[in-house]
């Protein structure tokens, strides 16, 4: 299983590089991987599990923060209205998004980043995602809100962009005048 100690931090370079796509289909070796990544995110969830293997809670986890930089991602997390998403995603892209902007009141956090940062991460508001799941299904995603957030904070690390890139330097809390709160 992964642990902390699989997980890649800042200065690391597979961070800042763009990911390949994995050819279709995946090999049995990219499935594994990305179940272990979606596996991960559901222990690093579980109270007990987090407990014993001194997991840090994520959401979601990119495959170069696991040093491999292939475009795969897993994001296992509830919406601010309780809707379920539990993903593995190989080659996840965004096809098209609104103008609206949003972004997390509380700001962002990376498993990849061990420093609190301050800021707002301004994202698209809605976005609707194309990408094969774990199973080899072809699918598409119409996300918003939080849940559009979390997929952007994922698919940014496949292109090697870290959430704080995104923050305002001279003002980490300016607000885009067309961005809207998720509180
Ligand atoms: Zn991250």
């Amino acid at each position: 299983m992964i642990t902390m100690k699989d997980i890649v931090r800042e200065g690391h370079p597979a961070l800042r590089k763009k990911s390949k796509e994995v050819v279709m289909p995946p090999s049995e070796e990219e499935v594994k991987t990305l179940k272990k990544m979606l596996e991960f995110l559901k222990n690093s969830q579980d109270d007990e599990l987090c407990e014993k293997y001194k997991l840090r809670p994520g959401v979601g986890l990119a495959a170069p923060q696991l040093g491999i930089t292939k475009r795969m991602i897993a994001v296992h997390f509830e919406d601010f209205n309780g809707k379920k998403y539990s993903y593995g995603l190989f080659n996840p892209k965004i096809i098209s998004h609104s103008v609206e902007q949003a972004y997390l009141a509380a700001g962002e956090g990376c498993l990849s980043v061990d420093r609190p940062i301050e800021g707002y991460v301004p994202r698209y508001a809605r976005i609707t995602v194309k990408a094969t799941d774990i199973e080899g299904n072809e699918i598409k995603l119409r996300l918003k809100d939080y849940a559009a957030i979390v997929m952007q904070h994922e698919i940014d690390h496949l292109n090697g962009v870290m959430f704080y890139d995104h923050i305002n330097e001279d003002n980490p809390f300016h607000a885009p005048s067309n961005a809207r709160a998720i509180e």
